[in-house]
């Protein structure tokens, strides 16, 4: 008998987890047995994948960045890596804009809605502002997002997932450090993490074998989480109902992302069909989906990416790690729609100036932003601070807030991906066929 597919057993995993939840809910099933019997399912899916990030990105960046031997090869790949997420980045955060400004979704708002909003989240609005003004540091100016770069100390910033951007500096430090000392130092060092790599990568396909439990588990648990927050208050479809041009608008930009940008990207500088390419995301967009989560979702993205979409390991650790850090097109067009929306339904009118400069803070922003669930949340909070309107403007996008986290979080890490497989295909490091290979001679 045939075996069924990871890819597809992970589908089959989504759907009875919401099929559980679903009926769970309307059966009355005490949501206590989903917490105690479930969930720790889904954690130690998602702690493995995130325990794997760190020690991956490390050892990925240090032998992409020794192993690329020419200096003036390193330079090219990093300059094209960096201007298309800047680029990309730029071009997501003014949509967002361009479709908000479009569409409205603001005034479409009942006030009564509104009104019920407020105060339903009040309560989580004040708790994301606190940790905004946690997060702020003396100087607030944009330039805080290069000095949150550089870690005062290296061995804090490996243990914290949240700094992953601090990690991806130092082993890029590591790397060109490496590089310039004579091979005979060097390479015992390099063949260390070489090694390492290879053994995490293993680690992440043993992962992935259990990734149908995980996935099961995660998102029945946060349905029924979803759930109890809120149906004590008269039901959270309801307040969907109201924020639906919000969520609408949203979507919509993710799809235009998603089915219109990244296609057109690689149609201009590959040969890659994008269905192709899709169809090898596959399984990292699952999981991208279930944990809202770029970092978490990074192992399952390299792996893809190498090993299905064809791109050189020596391209792929060096462009993914950083995107999974600094390149979230999903997020920035989120923060745009966001905070446009909720100065809407406030009443608050934003000049094309201030409109202009919100795309350069929410470039910044989300560059600056940690791959984690709700981290364009926060991000959001301190942006709206900072164009002067209140931060409890954001009860306003409580509600629908993880399911639009979890579908910018695919995007986001498309968006990386299409980088990659533009950048190998650049370099001549797109080798053909590795999916249609792997597809045949592997399972996963
Ligand atoms: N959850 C997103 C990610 O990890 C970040 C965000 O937009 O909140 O990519």
């Amino acid at each position: 008998m045939k075996k069924i597919s990871l890819q597809v057993q992970i589908v089959i995993a989504l759907v009875l987890g919401l099929l559980f939840s679903i009926i769970s809910i309307k059966i009355g099933l005490p949501s206590s047995l989903t917490i105690k019997y479930i969930k720790p399912f889904g954690d130690i899916f998602l702690n493995g994948l995130k325990a794997v990030a760190i020690p991956l990105v490390i050892a990925s960046l240090i032998v992409g960045i020794t192993s690329i031997e020419d200096s003036s090869k390193l330079s090219r790949i990093s300059t094209k890596t960096i201007s298309l997420y800047i680029i990309t980045t730029i071009f997501s955060a003014s949509l967002g804009l361009i479709i908000a400004n479009v569409i409205k979704p603001g005034k479409m708002i009942p006030k009564q809605t509104r009104n019920r909003l407020m105060s339903l989240y009040a309560d989580k609005s004040v708790k994301a502002k606190i940790k905004a003004n946690e997060a702020k540091k003396e100087n607030d100016g944009f330039l805080q997002t290069f000095v949150d770069i550089v870690p005062d100390n290296i061995f804090e910033a490996l243990t914290n997932t949240k700094n992953l951007i601090q990690v991806v500096f130092i082993s890029i430090m590591f790397g060109i450090g490496l590089t310039k000392i004579p091979s005979r130092k060097s390479k015992k060092v390099t063949a260390f993490f070489e090694g390492c790599n290879e053994a995490l990568i293993e680690i992440i396909k043993i992962i992935m074998r259990f990734s149908p439990i995980g996935i099961f588990s995660l998102i029945s648990t946060m349905m029924i989480e979803v759930s109890i927050g809120d149906s004590a208050d008269g039901g959270i479809y309801e307040i969907l109902k109201g924020l639906l041009w919000y969520m609408g608008t949203v979507f919509l930009g993710l799809f235009l992302l998603t089915f219109i940008l990244y296609p057109i990207i690689l149609k201009a500088f590959t040969k890659v069909s994008y269905k192709d390419f899709l169809k090898g995301m596959r399984p990292a967009q699952l999981v991208a989906f279930t944990t809202s989560s770029s970092s978490a979702a990074l192992p399952v993205t390299m792996e893809r990416v190498e090993k299905h979409l064809g791109v050189s390991e020596e391209v792929s650790s060096f462009v993914l790690p950083l995107g999974a850090t600094v390149n979230m097109n999903g997020s920035s067009l989120y923060q745009g729609i966001s905070i446009l929306f909720i100065a809407q339904v406030l009443g608050i009118n934003l000049s094309i100036s201030s409109q202009i400069s919100l795309v350069a803070s929410v470039t910044m922003a989300s560059i600056g932003a940690a791959g984690v669930p709700a981290a364009s949340l926060v991000a959001a909070s301190m942006l709206l601070e900072s164009i002067g309107i209140p931060a409890a403007g954001l009860a306003l996008i409580f509600a629908p807030e993880r399911i639009l986290d979890m579908c910018r979080t695919v995007t986001n890490i498309t968006g990386d991906a299409a980088v990659a497989v533009v950048v190998a295909s650049s370099e001549g490091e797109l080798s053909k066929g590795a999916d249609e290979y792997l597809l045949e001679h592997d399972n996963y």
